[in-house]
Protein backbone atom coordinates (compact mmCIF):
# COMPACT_ATOMS: atom_id res chain seq x y z
CA UNK A 1 0.00 0.00 0.00
CA UNK A 2 1.34 3.62 -0.67
CA UNK A 3 0.63 6.73 1.67
CA UNK A 4 -2.77 8.78 0.28
CA UNK A 5 -2.34 11.43 3.22
CA UNK A 6 0.78 12.63 5.29
CA UNK A 7 0.35 14.97 7.81
CA UNK A 8 3.46 16.03 9.55
CA UNK A 9 3.75 17.85 13.25
CA UNK A 10 -0.44 19.43 12.51
CA UNK A 11 -1.13 22.32 14.81
CA UNK A 12 -3.86 24.78 14.70
CA UNK A 13 -4.26 27.76 17.14
CA UNK A 14 -7.69 29.68 17.48
CA UNK A 15 -7.36 33.00 19.50
CA UNK A 16 -4.61 35.01 20.28
CA UNK A 17 -2.26 36.52 22.89
CA UNK A 18 -3.29 34.57 26.05
CA UNK A 19 -6.43 33.64 24.92
CA UNK A 20 -4.57 31.35 21.91
CA UNK A 21 -5.08 27.65 22.48
CA UNK A 22 -3.99 24.67 20.39
CA UNK A 23 -7.21 23.24 18.88
CA UNK A 24 -5.03 20.69 17.66
CA UNK A 25 -0.97 19.79 19.00
CA UNK A 26 1.17 18.38 16.76
CA UNK A 27 -0.60 15.98 14.94
CA UNK A 28 1.19 13.30 12.40
CA UNK A 29 -0.72 10.91 10.83
CA UNK A 30 -0.46 8.57 7.80
CA UNK A 31 -3.20 7.49 5.74
CA UNK A 32 -2.91 4.26 3.10
CA UNK A 33 -4.78 4.55 -0.36
CA UNK A 34 -8.05 3.71 -0.76
CA UNK A 35 -8.32 2.95 3.23
CA UNK A 36 -10.92 4.39 5.70
CA UNK A 37 -9.12 6.24 8.67
CA UNK A 38 -11.14 7.03 11.46
CA UNK A 39 -10.78 10.02 13.67
CA UNK A 40 -12.57 9.54 17.17
CA UNK A 41 -12.54 11.48 20.41
CA UNK A 42 -14.69 13.50 22.61
CA UNK A 43 -16.53 16.91 21.49
CA UNK A 44 -14.31 19.75 20.82
CA UNK A 45 -10.99 17.61 20.75
CA UNK A 46 -9.94 19.20 17.24
CA UNK A 47 -11.01 16.27 14.53
CA UNK A 48 -13.20 18.73 12.55
CA UNK A 49 -10.35 21.38 12.76
CA UNK A 50 -7.97 18.91 11.51
CA UNK A 51 -10.55 18.46 8.43
CA UNK A 52 -10.71 21.83 7.90
CA UNK A 53 -6.93 22.60 8.49
CA UNK A 54 -6.15 19.90 5.99
CA UNK A 55 -8.64 21.55 2.64
CA UNK A 56 -7.33 24.76 3.91
CA UNK A 57 -10.46 25.78 5.94
CA UNK A 58 -8.47 27.03 8.96
CA UNK A 59 -4.82 28.52 9.18
CA UNK A 60 -2.44 26.12 10.23
CA UNK A 61 0.84 25.46 11.06
CA UNK A 62 2.58 22.29 9.64
CA UNK A 63 5.66 20.48 8.73
CA UNK A 64 4.07 18.93 5.65
CA UNK A 65 1.00 17.62 4.16
CA UNK A 66 1.56 15.44 1.25
CA UNK A 67 -0.94 13.94 -1.30
CA UNK A 68 0.16 10.91 -3.43
CA UNK A 69 3.59 11.62 -2.17
CA UNK A 70 3.38 15.10 -3.63
CA UNK A 71 3.78 18.25 -1.39
CA UNK A 72 0.29 20.22 -0.80
CA UNK A 73 0.89 23.94 -1.15
CA UNK A 74 -0.81 26.69 0.86
CA UNK A 75 -3.16 28.43 0.20
CA UNK A 76 -4.88 25.42 -1.75
CA UNK A 77 -4.52 25.00 -5.84
CA UNK A 78 -8.09 24.53 -7.37
CA UNK A 79 -6.58 20.65 -8.63
CA UNK A 80 -6.63 20.19 -4.53
CA UNK A 81 -9.91 20.77 -4.10
CA UNK A 82 -10.86 17.70 -7.57
CA UNK A 83 -9.12 15.56 -5.23
CA UNK A 84 -10.04 16.27 -1.92
CA UNK A 85 -13.96 16.14 -0.94
CA UNK A 86 -15.63 16.57 2.05
CA UNK A 87 -18.71 15.65 3.59
CA UNK A 88 -20.47 17.33 6.71
CA UNK A 89 -22.41 15.84 9.33
CA UNK A 90 -25.83 17.56 8.17
CA UNK A 91 -26.23 18.34 4.46
CA UNK A 92 -28.18 21.16 5.29
CA UNK A 93 -24.96 22.58 6.02
CA UNK A 94 -23.49 22.35 2.74
CA UNK A 95 -26.67 22.26 0.70
CA UNK A 96 -28.02 25.49 -0.41
CA UNK A 97 -31.45 25.44 0.45
CA UNK A 98 -32.96 27.31 -2.70
CA UNK A 99 -31.21 25.63 -5.10
CA UNK A 100 -32.11 22.75 -6.99
CA UNK A 101 -30.01 19.49 -6.50
CA UNK A 102 -29.23 19.41 -10.38
CA UNK A 103 -27.99 23.20 -9.80
CA UNK A 104 -26.10 21.95 -6.95
CA UNK A 105 -24.66 19.33 -8.99
CA UNK A 106 -23.49 21.40 -11.84
CA UNK A 107 -22.03 24.35 -9.61
CA UNK A 108 -18.54 22.14 -9.26
CA UNK A 109 -18.19 21.14 -12.78
CA UNK A 110 -18.69 24.91 -13.67
CA UNK A 111 -16.33 26.27 -11.20
CA UNK A 112 -13.88 23.63 -12.81
CA UNK A 113 -14.70 23.60 -16.13
CA UNK A 114 -15.36 20.30 -16.40
CA UNK A 115 -17.18 18.98 -19.85
CA UNK A 116 -19.67 16.51 -19.96
CA UNK A 117 -21.26 17.88 -16.41
CA UNK A 118 -24.34 16.85 -17.33
CA UNK A 119 -23.45 13.04 -17.95
CA UNK A 120 -21.44 13.32 -15.04
CA UNK A 121 -24.19 14.66 -13.08
CA UNK A 122 -26.78 11.89 -14.04
CA UNK A 123 -24.38 8.86 -12.90
CA UNK A 124 -23.72 10.55 -9.40
CA UNK A 125 -27.45 10.27 -9.06
CA UNK A 126 -27.30 6.75 -10.25
CA UNK A 127 -23.97 6.08 -8.37
CA UNK A 128 -25.74 6.87 -4.68
CA UNK A 129 -29.08 5.40 -5.72
CA UNK A 130 -31.01 8.13 -6.88
CA UNK A 131 -33.30 8.76 -9.67
CA UNK A 132 -32.84 11.39 -12.78
CA UNK A 133 -36.47 12.66 -11.18
CA UNK A 134 -34.58 13.64 -7.78
CA UNK A 135 -32.95 16.11 -9.90
CA UNK A 136 -35.34 18.96 -10.04
CA UNK A 137 -35.86 18.64 -5.99
CA UNK A 138 -34.88 21.32 -3.93
CA UNK A 139 -33.36 20.27 -0.36
CA UNK A 140 -36.65 20.19 1.83
CA UNK A 141 -38.19 17.89 -0.98
CA UNK A 142 -35.56 15.42 0.01
CA UNK A 143 -35.48 13.33 3.06
CA UNK A 144 -32.50 13.39 5.53
CA UNK A 145 -31.12 10.33 3.92
CA UNK A 146 -31.42 11.38 0.47
CA UNK A 147 -30.14 14.68 1.34
CA UNK A 148 -27.01 13.22 2.29
CA UNK A 149 -27.01 11.64 -0.70
CA UNK A 150 -27.21 14.50 -2.58
CA UNK A 151 -23.81 15.87 -0.73
CA UNK A 152 -22.43 12.50 -1.45
CA UNK A 153 -22.93 12.84 -5.23
CA UNK A 154 -22.19 16.49 -5.13
CA UNK A 155 -18.82 15.43 -3.66
CA UNK A 156 -18.37 12.92 -6.67
CA UNK A 157 -18.89 14.95 -9.61
CA UNK A 158 -15.15 15.72 -9.36
CA UNK A 159 -14.27 12.28 -9.25
CA UNK A 160 -12.37 12.86 -6.46
CA UNK A 161 -9.30 10.11 -4.83
CA UNK A 162 -10.46 11.14 -1.04
CA UNK A 163 -13.51 11.85 0.92
CA UNK A 164 -12.85 13.86 4.12
CA UNK A 165 -16.49 12.95 6.26
CA UNK A 166 -17.23 14.58 9.24
CA UNK A 167 -19.47 12.46 11.25
CA UNK A 168 -21.62 11.70 7.43
CA UNK A 169 -24.12 9.70 9.17
CA UNK A 170 -24.92 11.20 13.17
CA UNK A 171 -27.63 13.43 12.23
CA UNK A 172 -29.69 10.63 10.42
CA UNK A 173 -31.54 8.26 12.30
CA UNK A 174 -29.93 4.52 12.73
CA UNK A 175 -31.63 2.87 10.04
CA UNK A 176 -30.63 5.24 7.38
CA UNK A 177 -27.30 5.77 8.97
CA UNK A 178 -26.80 2.10 7.91
CA UNK A 179 -27.79 2.81 4.40
CA UNK A 180 -25.36 5.48 4.24
CA UNK A 181 -22.57 3.50 5.62
CA UNK A 182 -23.13 0.77 3.49
CA UNK A 183 -23.33 3.23 0.35
CA UNK A 184 -19.70 4.70 1.47
CA UNK A 185 -18.36 1.50 1.19
CA UNK A 186 -19.78 0.25 -1.85
CA UNK A 187 -18.46 3.34 -3.28
CA UNK A 188 -15.32 2.97 -1.91
CA UNK A 189 -15.05 -0.23 -3.54
CA UNK A 190 -16.27 0.75 -6.94
CA UNK A 191 -13.94 4.24 -6.85
CA UNK A 192 -10.78 3.20 -4.91
CA UNK A 193 -11.54 5.99 -2.32
CA UNK A 194 -9.29 7.22 0.34
CA UNK A 195 -11.98 8.06 3.36
CA UNK A 196 -10.69 10.06 6.94
CA UNK A 197 -13.72 9.86 8.79
CA UNK A 198 -14.59 11.55 11.86
CA UNK A 199 -16.98 9.80 14.26
CA UNK A 200 -17.65 9.55 18.14
CA UNK A 201 -19.59 6.29 17.10
CA UNK A 202 -16.78 3.29 17.64
CA UNK A 203 -19.59 1.19 16.00
CA UNK A 204 -19.45 3.17 13.28
CA UNK A 205 -15.36 2.94 13.52
CA UNK A 206 -15.46 -0.28 14.08
CA UNK A 207 -17.21 -1.69 10.92
CA UNK A 208 -15.84 1.20 8.32
CA UNK A 209 -12.35 2.20 9.24
CA UNK A 210 -8.48 0.25 9.35
CA UNK A 211 -6.84 2.80 11.27
CA UNK A 212 -7.77 4.61 14.10
CA UNK A 213 -6.58 7.94 15.64
CA UNK A 214 -7.91 8.70 18.95
CA UNK A 215 -8.20 12.82 20.07
CA UNK A 216 -8.17 14.80 22.92
CA UNK A 217 -7.92 17.82 23.46
CA UNK A 218 -6.02 18.73 20.34
CA UNK A 219 -3.46 15.82 20.95
CA UNK A 220 -3.52 12.23 18.98
CA UNK A 221 -3.36 9.94 22.00
CA UNK A 222 -2.90 6.71 19.92
CA UNK A 223 -3.16 5.23 17.06
CA UNK A 224 -4.08 1.90 16.16
CA UNK A 225 -5.57 -0.96 13.91
CA UNK A 226 -9.21 -1.88 13.94
CA UNK A 227 -8.51 -5.73 15.48
CA UNK A 228 -6.59 -3.79 18.27
CA UNK A 229 -8.93 -1.18 18.94
CA UNK A 230 -11.83 -4.41 18.90
CA UNK A 231 -9.68 -6.83 20.56
CA UNK A 232 -8.78 -4.94 24.17
CA UNK A 233 -5.61 -4.12 23.23
CA UNK A 234 -6.20 -0.54 23.07
CA UNK A 235 -2.76 1.10 25.63
CA UNK A 236 -3.84 4.46 26.29
CA UNK A 237 -5.98 4.93 29.32
CA UNK A 238 -8.28 7.50 27.72
CA UNK A 239 -9.12 5.25 24.49
CA UNK A 240 -9.77 2.67 27.13
CA UNK A 241 -12.18 4.95 29.00
CA UNK A 242 -13.99 5.35 25.64
CA UNK A 243 -14.54 1.63 24.31
CA UNK A 244 -15.79 0.84 28.48
CA UNK A 245 -18.48 4.16 27.53
CA UNK A 246 -19.28 2.16 24.46
CA UNK A 247 -22.28 0.21 24.57
CA UNK A 248 -20.94 -1.45 21.06
CA UNK A 249 -18.11 -2.96 22.65
CA UNK A 250 -17.21 -4.98 26.05
CA UNK A 251 -17.17 -9.05 26.08
CA UNK A 252 -19.39 -9.06 22.29
CA UNK A 253 -17.50 -8.89 18.82
CA UNK A 254 -17.60 -5.71 17.05
CA UNK A 255 -20.36 -4.04 15.38
CA UNK A 256 -20.87 -5.41 11.98
CA UNK A 257 -24.80 -5.13 10.73
CA UNK A 258 -26.15 -1.91 11.41
CA UNK A 259 -29.63 -2.70 10.62
CA UNK A 260 -29.30 -4.14 14.36
CA UNK A 261 -26.73 -1.87 16.03
CA UNK A 262 -28.56 -0.01 19.09
CA UNK A 263 -28.95 3.83 18.97
CA UNK A 264 -26.89 4.40 21.79
CA UNK A 265 -23.80 3.72 21.03
CA UNK A 266 -22.82 7.77 20.98
CA UNK A 267 -20.28 8.71 22.69
CA UNK A 268 -20.27 12.29 23.33
CA UNK A 269 -23.41 11.51 25.74
CA UNK A 270 -21.17 9.45 27.98
CA UNK A 271 -17.96 11.38 27.86
CA UNK A 272 -18.18 14.51 26.58
P1 LIG B 1 -14.53 18.25 17.38
O1 LIG B 1 -14.78 18.21 15.91
O2 LIG B 1 -13.56 17.20 17.85
O3 LIG B 1 -15.78 18.23 18.18
P2 LIG B 1 -13.51 20.89 16.78
O4 LIG B 1 -12.37 20.56 15.90
O5 LIG B 1 -14.75 21.40 16.16
O6 LIG B 1 -13.81 19.65 17.72
O7 LIG B 1 -13.03 21.99 17.83
C1 LIG B 1 -11.84 21.89 18.57
C2 LIG B 1 -11.71 23.11 19.47
O8 LIG B 1 -11.48 24.27 18.69
C3 LIG B 1 -12.96 23.38 20.30
O9 LIG B 1 -12.56 23.86 21.55
C4 LIG B 1 -13.65 24.47 19.51
O10 LIG B 1 -14.42 25.26 20.36
C5 LIG B 1 -12.47 25.23 18.93
N1 LIG B 1 -12.79 25.88 17.66
C6 LIG B 1 -13.20 25.26 16.53
N2 LIG B 1 -13.35 26.13 15.52
C7 LIG B 1 -13.02 27.35 16.02
C8 LIG B 1 -12.96 28.68 15.47
N3 LIG B 1 -13.26 28.93 14.19
N4 LIG B 1 -12.58 29.68 16.29
C9 LIG B 1 -12.25 29.45 17.59
N5 LIG B 1 -12.28 28.24 18.16
C10 LIG B 1 -12.65 27.19 17.40
MG1 LIG C 1 -16.63 18.10 14.91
Amino acid sequence: MSAMIEIENLSVIFGEDENARYAVDDVSLCIEQGQTFGLVGESGSGKSTILRALTGLVPSICKSIRMAGQIVKTPREAGFYRRVQMVFQDPYDSLHPRQTVWAQLMEPARIHKLPDAENRGLAVLSAVGLGRVHRWRYPHQLSGGQRQRIAIARALMLEPDILLLDEPTSALDVSVQAEILNLLCDLQDQRGLTYLMVSHDLGVIAHMCQSIAVMQNGKLVEQLGVHALTHGQAQNAYTRRLLAASEAFGEEPPVTDFQEKPASTALESHVA
